[in-house]
């Protein structure tokens, strides 16, 4: 179930439905997702469903993971980048294999223990931790080339964009909490904000934090 065959199988599905970086196809295709949530769900680890993990947060689907990867590198490569929502950490995962540094905010002081643990032990590199409030972004380190936020806040937050690369870019689901979001490409040129909308998503709340 977890084997070679069924990852191909969902990378294949992610092709279909409309995903073409090939960077982003292998890094999808090298991260072993069942490793990111508990065992009793690791059977449906390869489907392309988002997945409780606990605390009533979820494992993004993989199609998002893959959409949202993909529109950080349009432009270009990426060095570093701002994770908000690191969650089960499975993201991160994916990002590392294309960018240098990361810097990944959880919310939930529990969740960001597993991820941290879970990731140190896949041996990935180049991924710094902070238990805090993603609205605050982490300003000692910004800019940041790309920011990349996984719960959905009611409006794009000043804080992050303000730690925005000139020229960077920031892919955010924003909208109601109950409903559906709009995905959004927020571009910063010579100082200004350039927003496009992209997808119709779901994600989380983006909640006041930092709680244990
Ligand atoms: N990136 C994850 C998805 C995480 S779900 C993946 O790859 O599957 C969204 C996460 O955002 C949750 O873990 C939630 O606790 C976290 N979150 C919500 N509000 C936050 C905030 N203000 N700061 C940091 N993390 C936050």
């Amino acid at each position: 179930m977890t084997s070679e065959r069924t990852r191909q199988r969902l990378v294949q599905r992610l092709q279909e439905s409309g995903i073409s970086n090939p960077m982003v196809l292998a890094a999808v295709a090298a991260t072993p997702r069942h490793i990111f949530v508990d065992e009793a769900l690791a059977h449906r680890a390869y489907e392309d469903t988002a997945l409780p993990i606990g605390r009533g947060q979820t494992i993004s689907q993989p199609f998002i993971v893959a959409r949202m990867t993909e529109l950080m590198l349009d432009a270009g490569p990426v060095k570093k980048v701002l994770e908000i929502g690191t969650g089960c950490g499975y993201q991160t995962a994916v990002l590392s294999q294309l960018v240098d540094e990361i810097y990944t905010i959880e919310r939930i002081g529990a969740l960001q223990d597993q991820a941290k643990e879970r990731l140190q032990s896949m041996g990935v590199e180049g991924v710094y931790f902070r238990h805090g409030d993603g609205f605050q972004g982490w300003k000692e380190h910004a800019p940041f080339d790309a920011i990349i936020v996984t719960a959905a806040p009611m409006a794009v937050p000043q804080a992050l964009f303000d730690q925005l690369a000139e020229g960077g870019r920031m892919i955010i689901p924003v909208g109601q909490h109950s409903g559906v979001q709009d995905l959004m490409l927020v571009e910063k040129r010579n100082g200004q904000k350039q927003v496009a909308m992209m997808d119709k998503v779901r994600f989380v709340p983006l909640q006041a934090g930092p709680v244990e």
